[in-house]
């Protein structure tokens, strides 16, 4: 048996999985780290993550033909270059597949983009199986998109391709990380929601929120104490989160309207808690919005399945598929 692993840098941790011929996962490896030392640090501490895997699932480093690893940012594939990683403070292009096959032996590395390998590995083994085309939409300090056309990840002609956090809902709406006016990303990814319920907690609206906190011990606004919010009725969480919904709802519309997918698939931390609850939210607002509207609700508009495992997953799965020369 040989296996690959797939190894997900995020803005807080390292995830590694190993995965077999099968797509099966042996195993996965968790391992908090700091990212302030810069890309090289950062590389040393995914090797580290790669061996420990390697170690956990008791195998030999010989037992593995390939490394994939996803990365915050754009990517490209064929050259392993990450061209940045702001939420990583990488604004330079960093060779990231060269350090870490240099790190690991000469295994060969394909690098992907995270939200890319987290669509990739939900169509083949999470909440898009067995469709042909899916698009993935992670909600999390951004909104990140990926694509799946034909059987196939679609990256585009500059590898730019899915960033459909940047469909531009409102031309004077709020300023985004990006630089541009009212994104779909800036006014309503996680970092969004959490302002405009900070903003009106401010103001002086009466919420549990900062009780629920209190109450957890958290000093910021998890997904957890925004389901406690929306279940008990809190006035400010469900206005914010009824608004977030129906940007949502407008985003699948205009994707939708595009490319006529089987399945949207929704992910991220807020969904896993609230999937359904805001996903019968999106509905009606996306079919109200799609042009053909007989048979719109053939398009599936699901919850992701693999949470935090989707991108190892899928960046494993990319990395045994098209092991790079
Ligand atoms: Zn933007």
């Amino acid at each position: 048996m040989k296996y690959t692993v797939g190894v997900d840098l995020g803005g807080t941790k390292v995830l590694a999985a190993i995965v077999n011929e099968h797509q099966e996962v042996v195993t996965t490896t968790k391992l908090k780290t700091a990212f302030d030392e810069g890309p090289q640090a950062v590389a040393r501490q995914m090797a580290h993550g790669v061996r420990k895997a390697v170690a956990d699932a008791t195998l030999d480093f010989s037992d593995i033909v390939a490394i994939g690893a996803a990365a915050p940012g754009p990517t490209d594939r064929a050259t392993g270059i990450v061209a940045n990683a702001p939420n990583l403070g990488w604004h330079d292009p960093v060779p990231l597949g060269a350090m870490l096959t240099e790190l690991l032996d000469g295994l060969p590395v394909i690098i992907e983009n995270d939200v890319n390998a987290g669509t990739y590995g939900e169509w083949a083994l999470g909440a898009g199986r067995g469709a042909q085309d899916v698009v993935g939409i992670f909600i999390g300090t951004g909104i990140g998109g990926g694509l799946i056309l034909d059987g196939k990840l679609r990256s585009g002609a500059r590898s730019a391709a899915g960033e459909i956090g940047h469909i531009i809902m409102l031309p004077d709406g709020p300023v985004c990380g990006c630089g541009n006016r009212g994104c779909v990303e800036a006014l309503s990814s996680r970092k969004a929601i959490e302002r405009e319920i900070a903003h009106a907690i401010q103001s002086g609206r009466p919420s549990k929120v900062t009780d629920l906190m209190g109450k957890k011990n958290k000093t910021r606004l998890t997904s957890g104490i925004l389901a406690d919010a929306w279940a008990s009725g809190d006035p400010v969480v469900t206005e914010v989160l009824q608004r977030a919904a129906r940007y949502w709802g407008l985003l699948t519309a205009n994707i939708v309207n595009l490319i006529d997918p089987q399945r949207i698939i929704f992910g991220g931390g807020v969904m896993e808690k609230l999937g359904d609850t805001l996903l019968s939210q999106v509905r009606p607002v996306a079919y109200q919005h799609f042009i053909k509207k007989s048979d719109a609700d053939q398009v599936a508009i699901v919850p992701a399945a693999l949470g935090d495992n989707a991108g190892v997953l899928g960046a494993a799965l990319l990395a045994h598929l098209a092991p790079p020369n």
